[in-house]
């Protein structure tokens, strides 16, 4: 599992409201340190990380730093997972999806689609199939946001080869990244959103966009040798506390689930990083049993919690350094 920090820069309305930075990071030591603004005689607390980033950073490098590694090696049959973690309004969005414009702000998910196309399209004496899904896990049902019906609740089966997965998903087979862009956008689209007071459109979901991609290679004897990897891109629903948001009735239902799905999955890395768990619990939550074939074994995990630098935030931010502390 390797872990990155982002810490965003300050957006419009911490610039109105006169908000001061609490949050340093030097990428040279992947080291990211934050000050109680409500005690300046007390040291910054200091976490390291496989990665720390800044408002300068770009998601390019952090993809070719971090996520790069990752994508290769499901395109030779591994599987991975790349999480963004953090509260609403963090960055998660804006690093897994990213914008078109500039293009060193692309997000993962186009880079990843664009990184499997060329690497399968290189190989020689392959085939391959590449297969797309798109998933939203809201309130602890599972949607699928590529379906005919995107409102119909899914069911989690376990199949003794196969593992966990989700019945009736629909698998789209993709032929280029623009397909595959496409198909991002339109899915999208389809998630729950939930008004807070932290930002309007706040994803109340997780949403897992999944690449499979089977390559069947043929070897100098002319025998076919299948691999299959499987990438999932997951954005999490956001990691803030419910006093601070403002939520009541369905909304407070919500994010008592949110915050369950998301204290499962940290349980469930940390167990895995600790490595002398017997018993991981991935059958705490629906994240954690879905995803349970891509974390662990032989998985590679990266977690990109992403933070805000500025004072009002100082809580969230501090509770995602730490989340993320576990994650290592
Ligand atoms: P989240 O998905 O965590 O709720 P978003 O990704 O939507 O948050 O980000 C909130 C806002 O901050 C967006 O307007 C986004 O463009 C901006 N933003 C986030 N991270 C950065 C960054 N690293 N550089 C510039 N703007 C950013």
């Amino acid at each position: 599992v390797k872990v990155v920090v982002r810490c965003r820069p300050m957006n419009q309305r911490e610039r109105e409201l006169r908000c001061r930075p609490v949050v340093t990071v030097d990428c040279a030591r992947g080291q990211c340190c934050i000050q109680n603004p409500g005690a300046a005689d007390e040291p910054p607390k200091q976490f390291t990380f496989d990665g720390a980033y800044h408002v300068d950073h770009v998601t390019e490098q952090i993809y070719n730093e971090i996520a790069y590694p990752l994508v290769e090696g499901v395109t030779e049959g591994y599987n991975g997972t790349i999480f963004a973690y953090g509260q609403t309004g963090s960055g998660k969005s804006f690093t897994m999806q990213g914008l078109p414009d500039p293009p060193s702000q692309r997000g993962i998910i186009p880079r990843a689609f664009e990184h499997v196309f060329e690497s399968v399209q290189c190989a020689e004496n392959t085939k391959f199939l590449v297969r797309a899904s798109y998933l939203e896990i809201y309130n602890e049902d599972v949607r699928d946001l590529l379906g005919a019906d995107t409102k119909q609740r899914l069911e989690l089966k376990e199949h003794p080869e196969k593992g966990v997965y989700v019945k009736g998903l629909s698998m789209h087979t993709v032929h280029s990244v623009a397909q595959c862009e496409r198909i991002m956008e339109a899915g999208w689209k389809n998630r729950s959103v939930g008004y807070t007071l932290m930002n309007k459109d706040s994803s109340r979901s997780h949403s897992i966009f999944t690449i499979s991609i089977e390559i069947s290679a043929m070897d100098e004897w002319g025998k076919d040798h299948l691999r299959a990897g499987k990438l999932n891109l997951v954005d999490l629903a956001g990691s803030e506390r419910q006093s601070k948001t403002g939520a009541t009735g369905e909304r407070l239902k919500e994010a008592t689930k949110i915050n369950l799905s998301l204290s499962a999955l940290g349980n469930v890395i940390s167990a895995l990083v600790d490595g002398r768990c017997k018993h991981i619990p991935y059958r705490d939550s629906k994240l954690t049993r879905l995803l349970q074939d891509s974390l662990g074994g032989n998985t590679k995990t990266l977690m990109v919690a992403c933070l805000s630098p500025a004072d009002n935030n100082y809580d969230e931010t501090l509770s995602t350094l730490r989340y993320a502390n576990r994650a290592k």
